[in-house]
């Protein structure tokens, strides 16, 4: 029997992101089972019938999304609580996390996974906070979602109450996180080492840690946002900078992604190229927090040395919002503003780092981010036909510049159609939504956190 075929029809532009860049304007794409068999102009693909025909016309089409780093956990059910100025805000992040029981890590899961596919993002990465896959697994299930999973673990005792462990636990914990889940439903599922940063991981963990994921041919992510207090320390100990440092005990490579990278010094982006580590940068919250976009993010330096650059959102309470064309937004703004330069970072860069680069990252760039024959069928079908898409010339800028995930109107993760008219079927949004405020205040109230408002709530 034949696989199940779906048909997209006569879009008004599909971005194609092959490798000469082709937009099509009046373009199909032909998808059975799970990947695309056909892209072409309208009239080339019309005389071939489908079991399913979506018609795209005033669509704008691009590639799934890749969320290179979005902690999915907590953060949903206390959204918005921190104050711009905390102080300490890990802390009680983690304490936080660190509370929450399984059932209510799969219905704040369930809700950022809802925020994300209805923003256009079919593939993200949560970097160790989920504590309960086991749990979760029927969210991930459901909502057709593809996801890189793994267990955060430390070995170094410190203020934030992170999942500490002796190291040789640490290390088999990895392998066998990895062996249970890595390759779960149909592949939607992926699982990496997730050792949480070189601040609080041993340099035998981090080793031991690269190892396994080498081993299983999977890939290992990497907190690497680095302070001066940690600049120094590591100067002192071993004599050389942070990410020097992860090169020389062999825990860079190209399965490597470091994320958030901050304050990196000229030869730590040499260290990045000669290795080919992939990194993650997540703009919503390094502006938020005032990371210092002109000194201390080097994005445009790493684009030039040709290293993978990947946009992530962090979590709900980091940046915090999730929608990544947001993210290319501000991408492609902050350093013309930062550096007075309108030709650094393009509308057409932050659309490849949302999605070509992010395959890249997951090591998925043979699966995912671009819309080609013999790729998975992610596919983000924007609805032109609003205000801010319009007029409709050069749908990259508007894309990047006008528009953002509001507009998503459907989206197919494997060739499945997850949101259709702007609307999911997976779940009841309402009671999820009033679901999950209760456990936000139940989790507030139960660990005796809270924060002064700036405005009086009456
Ligand atoms: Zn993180």
């Amino acid at each position: 029997m034949s696989a199940r075929t779906l048909k997209i029809e006569d879009a008004a532009f599909v971005l194609t992101l092959d490798p000469q860049r082709t937009i099509i304007r009046g373009g199909s794409i032909l998808i059975e089972g799970q990947k695309i068999t056909q892209v072409g102009k309208t009239k080339d693909l019309a005389q071939i019938p489908a079991d399913r025909v979506i018609d795209a016309r005033n669509m704008v089409i691009t590639p799934g999304f890749v969320n290179g780093h979005m902690h999915i956990s907590y953060a949903h059910a206390v959204r918005g609580i921190f104050p711009d100025d905390v102080k300490d805000r890990l802390v009680t992040v983690f304490q936080l996390q660190s509370a929450m029981t399984e059932e209510e890590e799969y219905f704040t899961s369930l809700l950022a996974i809802v925020e994300l596919l209805k923003s256009g993002t079919t593939c993200f990465m949560d970097p160790g906070s989920t504590k309960y896959p086991d749990a979760c697994l029927q969210a991930y299930e459901d909502s057709g979602c593809r996801i890189i999973l793994g267990e955060c673990v430390t070995d170094i005792q410190e203020a934030r109450k992170l999942p500490l462990f002796p190291t040789a636990e640490a290390i088999s914990r990895t392998e066998q996180f990895i062996k249970k889940w890595d390759g779960r439903l149909d592949g939607r599922i992926r699982a990496w080492a997730m050792p949480f940063s070189a601040v609080n991981c041993t340099p035998e963990l981090l080793k031991a840690s690269k190892h396994v994921a080498d081993e299983y041919g999977v890939g290992i992510t990497l907190h690497h946002s680095s302070k001066p207090k940690f600049r120094q320390t590591c100067l002192q100990e071993h004599g050389k900078l942070p990410t020097e440092h992860l090169e020389e005990i062999g825990a860079l490579g190209p399965n490597m992604l470091l994320a958030h990278v901050l304050g990196l010094e000229e030869a730590e982006i040499d260290c990045l190229a000669r290795t080919q580590t992939s990194v993650v940068m997540c703009p919503s919250t390094s502006l938020k927090s005032g990371a210092g976009t002109r000194e201390n993010c080097r994005m445009p330096e790493m684009l030039e040395k040709g290293i993978n650059v990947a946009l992530g959102s962090d979590s709900a309470n980091s940046s915090n919002h999730l929608d990544i064309i947001r993210s290319m937004n501000l991408a492609a703004c902050m350093y013309k503003d930062a550096r007075q330069n309108t030709s650094l970072i393009s509308a057409g860069q932050a659309v490849e780092m949302g999605t070509l680069m992010g395959a890249r990252a997951f090591g998925l760039e043979h699966e995912l981010g671009s819309i080609e024959v013999g790729k998975k069928a992610d596919l983000v079908l924007f609805d032109s036909q609003r205000p801010e898409w319009q007029s409709l010339i050069d749908p990259l800028n508007n894309l990047v510049y006008s528009a953002d995930g509001r507009s998503v109107h459907t989206v197919i993760v494997d060739g499945r159609i997850v949101l259709e008219s702007y609307q999911q079927s997976f779940v009841d949004e309402g009671q999820l939504m009033e679901k999950v405020q209760e456990i936000g205040e139940s989790l507030l109230a139960r660990e005796g956190i809270s924060y002064p408002q700036s405005w009086p709530i009456v």
